[in-house]
């Protein structure tokens, strides 16, 4: 994406998006040169970052066929992200075309290539909407006509919980969401946390704030498992990403502290 082919409504090409810069990490094309500076800063304060994020990007698409294998056919895609290889709706209807997906983000970027990626799935639409606005999330029109409420849902939390900053009360969103899903629905979580990398989450958090950036909020082990009060923790519990549930032995990779993650 060039700095002056997106005129788009909402966006400032002179100000960093966090889904502007996770796109530049993962490799995509969807970001300007605002976005590429302050990634480059981020992978100079921590070069692990590229590796995390795909670690990130691997986690997401072994919950959602863990999700599936117990019988989960429909996601809510919290803060989903501009698209790129192996989103939601690709893992889930790959495996069973009817799966149902609602993706929401308040990114105008990753909102209209979300658009433009779904506009023939029949199953799967985005929503632009804040999601510490539960009560909107799930009372939009779309949310209502693609996911069936009585029954199960997974719900995907990647990477967005510290977008939520404490005044924001992110565990009684989460619990704002959780109360209005059926038994048997499921809750993905990856966050930043400051325990994992030194200082470095901090660094970050920091870097953005002072640049206008998304505000990021690193949180503990115990502040993390906040996130999923009333649920019951599967096997192996709270853990970094790649420890989650790995397909293959080279996926753990490297100690607990290869990760920059909870999942
Ligand atoms: N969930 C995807 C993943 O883990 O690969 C994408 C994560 S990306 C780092 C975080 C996304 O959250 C960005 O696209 C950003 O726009 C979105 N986001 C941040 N705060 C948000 C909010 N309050 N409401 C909706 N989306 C938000």
């Amino acid at each position: 994406m060039t700095d002056t082919a997106w005129p788009g409504e909402g966006i400032d090409p002179e100000r960093a998006s966090a889904a502007r810069i996770y796109d530049y990490i993962l490799g995509g094309g969807h970001n300007f040169a605002v976005d590429r500076d302050m990634a480059e800063q981020v992978l100079d304060v921590n070069p692990d970052t590229r590796r995390h994020v795909q670690q990130n990007r691997a986690f997401l698409r072994r919950a959602v066929l863990f999700m599936m294998q117990q019988g989960i056919r429909q996601f809510l895609d919290l803060g989903s992200g501009i698209p790129t290889v192996g989103n939601v709706h690709e893992i889930a209807q790959a495996a069973d075309p009817r799966c149902r997906v609602v993706y929401v983000d308040i990114d105008p970027v990753a909102v209209a290539h979300s658009e433009m990626l779904l506009a023939d799935n029949p199953n799967a639409a985005i929503i632009r909407a804040d999601v510490a606005r539960p009560d909107l999330v799930l009372r939009s029109p779309v949310t209502r006509r693609l996911l069936d409420f009585a029954r199960p849902v997974g719900l995907l939390a990647l990477t967005i919980g510290h977008y939520l900053a404490p005044a924001q009360q992110p565990f009684g969103i989460f619990a704002a969401y959780r109360d209005q899903l059926a038994p048997g629905s499921h809750l993905a979580v990856s966050h930043v946390t400051n325990e994992l990398t030194g200082n470095r989450a901090d660094i970050v958090a920091e870097m953005m704030r002072k640049a206008k950036s998304n505000s990021v909020f690193p949180r503990n082990r115990d502040e993390v498992l906040r996130f999923f009060d009333g649920y019951q923790l599967v096997e192996p519990g709270l853990v970094t990403t790649s420890r989650w549930r790995p397909e293959l032995p080279e996926e753990r990779l490297g100690d607990a502290g290869a990760d920059g993650q909870y999942a």
